[in-house]
């Protein structure tokens, strides 16, 4: 049984209606961020993503796919690198069909016991999808069974995701929620899965569901309309409004099918300086923004995708002043042109660029090479040979699968965890 750390447990089921409800983060970088196309991660780069992503204090990761076999020996690494305290403890949560075999697969290869399960709600996909195979009854009863077969087999917390909630019909995504409560969910996730929603519709949507279902409701949104991070902190205020916690679904960067996902440093940003959150003091007292730079860098690098100059907080230009009455302003007082500031984000410490010679370690890297980054890089003085040839085995399987040479963080984590960094390069069990 895994432990969940003191004060960082989950909201139990039947909490209710909160005096105070906060909003609180569910990252899904792992999970929809790596089902993009064209793009995806490592499981090494996952792990670093799980690991920046519990330094910013967020409260939830959506880490991959406990029924798919590629994913199994990293998500139960995962586990065991929290267990060491090398990933911070937020949640680690796995994404399944709400199927009861998706569930039976999950609890019986991985450790993962805390699930969302998510099945199609609306009647363009219970028709066109599901080609009218399943009723709105059946859609119920197989989301019931799915999480009768996760309490069962030891889920410690259950989210059921409504797929294409946005446009499915509110009477019956309340029965949805209400069913999913009897059956002992703790959340449910409203999917704005084609991102149509606008953040009058979501609002009052959620509101809705918060209240008939009597469940804490997740926002989920996609950025078809542009719109997907207003949409997130409507539906999140619904929920609110309705005497419930709000979870927002986010991902680094934006990154996500199509146009993308609510990006988690603008929704962060949203509720700590916008006019309708900012007063109520909603935000997770334990995030530290400071580290949202790096994370944001990080992402981007291992995606591939190089983060836009406009991009809210990270972006190269999102301190950047040129034209005349700005920079006279920004310099006069930087309040006048900035509404939050770049060390609040962990910006502004100088970076270094090498322009000389650089000895990198990767795939065709050597033990010289690796004793130098391994000195320069984390400090490490005169190690063992038999431990250098360890780790440049594990360092050249972990470039194989990046594809580029190691980062500070993944580097550390090889020399620090050889033997739970092996399962994630391998994909063996470890
Ligand atoms: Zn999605």
């Amino acid at each position: 049984m895994l432990t969940v750390p003191h004060g960082w447990g989950v909201h139990p089921k039947g909490e209710g209606r909160k005096a105070v409800p906060r909003v609180y983060f569910i990252d899904v970088t792992n999970r929809d961020g790596d089902q993009t196309a064209r793009i995806g991660l490592a499981k090494l780069q996952k792990t670093v993503i799980n690991q920046l992503l519990g330094e910013l204090g967020i409260h939830q990761s959506e880490f991959g796919f406990p029924f798919s076999f590629h994913e199994i020996p990293y998500l139960n690494a995962n586990l065991a690198l929290q267990e060491r305290g090398a990933i911070r403890p937020l949640i680690l949560e796995g994404w399944c069909r709400a199927i009861v075999a998706d569930v039976k697969l999950a609890l019986e290869h991985t450790r993962v016991r805390h699930l969302n399960l998510s099945i199609s709600t609306s009647d363009q996909m219970l028709q066109s999808k599901f080609r009218a195979r399943y009723s709105r009854a059946e859609v119920l009863k197989m989301m019931s069974e799915a999480v009768d077969a996760a309490k069962q087999g030891g889920a410690l917390s259950i989210g059921v995701n409504a797929e294409d909630a946005s446009r499915t019909d509110v009477d019956y995504l309340v029965e949805f929620a209400g069913t999913a409560r009897a059956h002992g969910a703790d959340r449910v996730r409203y999917c704005d899965t084609l991102g149509c929603d606008d953040p009058f519709s979501i609002y009052d949507r959620i509101n809705r569901l918060a209240k008939g279902g009597g469940l804490p409701v997740e926002a989920h949104c996609h950025n078809d309309l542009g719109m997907a991070v207003a949409a997130s902190i409507a539906g999140a205020l619904g929920c609110l409004d309705a005497g419930y916690d709000a979870y927002i679904n986010t991902t680094v960067n934006g990154i996500g099918e199509r146009a993308g996902n609510a990006d988690l440093l603008s929704c962060l940003l949203t509720i700590r300086h916008a006019p309708s959150a900012q007063s109520r003091e909603l935000l997770d007292p334990r995030l530290d923004l400071t580290k949202a730079w790096r994370l944001a860098t990080y992402t981007a690098n291992a995606f591939g995708v190089p983060i836009p100059l406009n991009q809210v907080g990270v972006g190269g230009n999102a301190f950047a002043h040129e034209s005349g009455i700005h920079a006279d302003g920004a310099l006069k007082d930087r309040r006048n042109y900035e509404l939050y500031d770049c060390d609040e984000l962990g910006r502004g410490e100088p970076g270094v660029v090498e322009t000389g010679r650089e000895i990198l370690t990767g795939t065709h890297g050597g033990a010289a090479g690796l004793a130098h980054v391994l000195e320069t890089r984390l400090g490490v003085q005169d190690p063992p040979d038999e431990r250098v040839r360890e780790t440049l085995q594990l360092v050249q399987l972990a470039s194989l699968s990046t594809q580029a040479p190691l980062t500070v963080e993944e580097l550390r984590l090889i020399w620090e965890h050889p033997d739970l960094v092996r399962p994630l390069v391998t994909l063996a069990a470890p």
